[in-house]
């Protein structure tokens, strides 16, 4: 069997892995970075908004979609209520592959169709499955990379995330527009609908707990067709995706022993949005700094890394996990189609940052 060896082994190249195995090969480690998918980046289970900040990894060819400059949040009443929310709107498989083509030109040893299948019991020992058959990899570090069902996780025997399911259709725009239009409703309990313009096209989507109701498809088409009433949208669908969102925030282990668990996999995605990928990219990133220093020396390095992600993330994540649970709460009660409720629990409204409501 085939047997090498690395600093990182980063498992997973979506935002999380790409972030991880740019920096950590930039800063001069030996990288190797692994993914399942044949095509990096495809299928695409992804709304593809990300925030201004993370514009510095919009400029590679083919990234950029449109730039976004408000959100439009509809209340269960109808009420509907304009913010401003400053964004672009990105290919998604393109900037997945943006980062992974950065992360071979800084030096990794990038391979698609290639999974992580087991570790061994004995420190720092893989066995990946790739188009050549198995092998053997020897690493210090390894970066979890790799989504909301993480391998790795359950491979150590760590508890699987708490997660929402979502359906979205990707269907002609007829009406061209710069906002990120927002449905907060009972018909969608534990999540919310989309619609996030993308050009000449746009997501149309939602998400929802599947505990409270699993059929997403009904609410979907109902939502479609309402649009295409209103001529907002046309009837074909393009493309139809899906995936799991993690939303019970983040996980209890974030380094054991010598994995870093970084983006979905770490419980970093926003329990009430969804958004990911800007938690993903700075995760990894950090990963990438606390390897290097703990290979370097810095004993402590590794441990710092979890610190540091509850210092940055805890706090929001845990006030999104209050507001979800509270509404939730309310799920079999008339107050549900209040907007007064809704209006807590969307991070358009002022209530959403204040004090916990009681119920
Ligand atoms: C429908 C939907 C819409 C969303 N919309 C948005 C949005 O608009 N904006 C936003 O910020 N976030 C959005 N998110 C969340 C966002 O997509 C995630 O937070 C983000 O992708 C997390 O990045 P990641 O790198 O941690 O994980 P992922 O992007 O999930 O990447 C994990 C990678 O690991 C690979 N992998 C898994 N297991 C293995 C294995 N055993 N071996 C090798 N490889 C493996 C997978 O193939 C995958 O490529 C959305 C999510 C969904 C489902």
């Amino acid at each position: 069997m085939n047997v090498r060896s690395c600093d990182l082994l980063v498992v997973g190249l979506g935002p999380g892995g790409g972030a991880a195995a740019v920096a950590a090969a930039t800063a001069g480690l030996r990288v190797i970075a692994v993914d399942r998918k044949r095509e990096i980046g495809v299928p695409v289970q992804c709304a593809e908004f990300i925030p201004l900040p993370l514009s510095r990894h919009a400029m590679a060819p083919g990234v950029l979609a449109q730039r976004i400059s408000g959100m439009t949040s509809v209340l269960p009443s109808g009420a509907a209520v304009d913010t401003p929310f400053s964004g672009l709107m990105i290919d998604r498989a393109a900037f997945d592959r943006a980062l992974a083509g950065a992360a071979a030109a800084a030096g990794a040893t990038v391979e698609a169709a290639t999974s992580l299948v087991a570790l061994d019991a004995g420190p720092g020992i893989a066995r990946l499955r790739g188009p050549a058959g198995e092998s053997t990899l020897h690493y210090r570090v390894l970066v979890a990379a790799d989504g909301p069902h993480s391998t790795v996780a359950r491979l150590l025997g760590l508890p699987p995330l708490q997660t929402v399911n979502t359906r979205q259709y990707t269907v002609p725009l007829l009406q061209p527009f710069d906002d990120t239009d927002i449905w907060l409703s009972p018909d969608y309990p534990g999540g919310y609908a989309w619609l996030f313009p993308k050009g000449d096209c746009a997501n149309l989507g939602l998400g929802m707990d599947p505990e409270a109701d699993d059929d997403m498809k009904t609410p979907l088409d109902r939502l479609h067709r309402e649009l295409v009433a209103e001529g907002r949208v046309g009837a074909d669908i393009h493309a139809r995706t899906g995936g799991a969102i993690p939303v019970g925030g983040l996980r209890d282990t974030l380094a054991a022993g010598s994995v870093l668990f970084v983006g979905d996999a770490a419980g970093l995605t926003h329990p009430v949005t969804g958004a990911g990928i800007a938690a993903a990219v700075a995760s990894g990133e950090a990963a990438a700094a606390a390897a290097h220093s703990w290979i370097g020396g810095d004993a402590a390095a590794l441990a710092a890394y979890a610190d540091d992600m509850a210092d940055q993330f805890g706090e929001s994540l845990a006030r999104a996990v209050r507001r979800r649970v509270e509404l939730m709460r309310m799920r079999n009660t008339p107050a549900f189609a209040d907007d007064a409720m809704h209006r807590r629990g969307w991070i358009a409204f002022d209530e959403y940052y204040r004090a916990a409501m009681t119920v």
